[in-house]
């Protein structure tokens, strides 16, 4: 059986989830990890997710005083709850948190950084629809 390595969103531990199951719970601590619900990383959790999970990210770097960051919000929302063990999406405070920032050289906010298997596979610097980022998140699948 096909199994993805998935980090929870809840302790940042991996878990091996069998493709065929019905139920995607953390080995650790019982969280759902099929919960899609945008998730605000750290740049200790944020470094997990990118390197560990065996399913495509999407990284948001925002500022809560950045205008079309804001703007993107409910957007960002809507397009994750359709991908649900499919990408999961995540969110940085680059203002809080600067070092994933620094090392994928974002310079604009916001910027939305696309990886698989740890590798950037591509970004975008500006502010994006519901539409655009769930045909995005498709097409990472
Ligand atoms: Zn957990």
């Amino acid at each position: 059986m096909e199994s993805l390595k998935v980090v929870c969103p809840e302790c940042s531990s991996v878990s091996n989830v069998k493709q065929e199951s019905q139920t995607a719970v953390c080995s650790s601590c019982q969280a759902d990890l099929d919960d899609p619900f945008p998730l605000e990383v750290t740049d200790a959790s944020c470094t997990i997710h990118i390197e560990e999970n065996d399913i495509p990210i999407l990284v948001d770097f925002y500022s809560k005083v950045c205008g079309p960051c804001m703007a993107m919000y409910d957007d960002y929302e809507d397009a994750a709850l359709g991908f649900p063990m499919k990408v999961r999406f995540l969110k940085i405070d680059a203002d809080k948190h600067q070092e994933v920032a620094r090392k994928y050289g974002v310079s604009a906010l916001p910027t939305i950084i696309a990886f698989k298997n740890g590798e950037e596979v591509n970004r975008i610097s500006s502010q994006l629809s519901q539409i655009q980022l769930s045909l995005w998140a498709q097409d990472l699948i």
